[in-house]
């Protein structure tokens, strides 16, 4: 279970403070796909570097399955950072490296033993789809071919979460879809909970079980999808 209580973020600039994120409270259940959506300026990005560690609230507070996640040391954060899958816009792989070394990194990272990466690599490769392609470099794949290495390496460490970040708004509508099927899939196969950050109303409403619609800093609705999005 996620939850952010009463989150606020300020930036102090040097035309005076700008609140990106106001008063925001969401609770985020085990194993549903939660959307927020919004507009560009609504403060998502901001909300996802403060639920992946990388901001702190100016008030309020994140919980991650029990963690406040700003009450956390250095290493403790470092530690749940690893639990935290996240997925991009532009896929931030490595490009010098192959496929299957892509989705080791993290598990390198993590201190994992060499015929362990390599297993579970496999297995990965296999589960998004990719069995054949391990020794590519990101340069030949597709642009759905590279966001499937991208959710792998993601789940490389057993994810506590998977926070997708616009990781569809550089994809045509066909890969688009295949890549919403194919995070429902490892929502449904892993009971994994999934946090989907888009401006594109339909990836919320082909996969998300609850929304959050953002505006100026403000969640303004939130709710099922169905409730959220039925016509009046
Ligand atoms: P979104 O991801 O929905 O486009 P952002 O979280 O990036 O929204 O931005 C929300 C608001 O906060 C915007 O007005 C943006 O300019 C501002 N903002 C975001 N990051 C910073 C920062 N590091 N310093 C100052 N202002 C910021
Ligand atoms: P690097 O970019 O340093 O080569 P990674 O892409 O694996 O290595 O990133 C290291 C960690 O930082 C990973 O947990 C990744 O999910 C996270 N990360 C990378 N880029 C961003 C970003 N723009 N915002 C938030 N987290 C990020």
């Amino acid at each position: 279970m996620i939850e952010f209580k009463d989150v606020t973020k300020t930036y102090t600039t040097k035309d005076g403070d700008l609140t990106a994120v106001s008063d925001v409270n969401l609770n985020i259940d085990d194993g549903e796909i939660y959307g927020i959506v919004g507009y560009s300026g609504a403060g998502k990005s901001t909300l996802t570097r403060m639920l992946n560690g990388l901001e702190n609230p100016t008030s309020g507070e994140i919980d991650i399955n029990g963690d406040q996640i700003t009450a956390l040391s250095g290493s403790e954060l470092r530690k749940k950072r690893q639990k935290i899958g996240m997925i991009f816009q532009h896929f931030n792989l490595l490009w010098s490296r192959t496929v299957i070394q892509n989705i080791m990194f993290p598990l390198e990272v993590a201190g994992v033993s060499r015929s362990d990466r390599k297993k579970k690599a496999q297995h990965l490769v296999d589960l998004v789809g990719l069995t054949g392609r391990e020794h590519s470099y990101p340069s030949e794949l597709s642009g759905g071919q590279k966001q499937r290495v991208g959710i792998a390496r993601a789940l490389a460490n057993d994810p506590e979460i998977l926070i997708s970040d616009e990781a569809t708004s550089a994809l045509d509508p066909q890969t688009t879809d295949e890549v919403l099927d194919l995070l429902l899939e490892i929502n449904k196969k892993m009971n994994l909970s999934i946090v989907l950050i888009t401006h594109e109303m339909h990836a919320i409403r082909k996969i998300c079980d609850h929304v959050a619609v953002m505006d100026a800093g403000k969640v303004v609705e939130q709710g099922t999808v169905f409730n959220v999005f039925r016509n009046p």
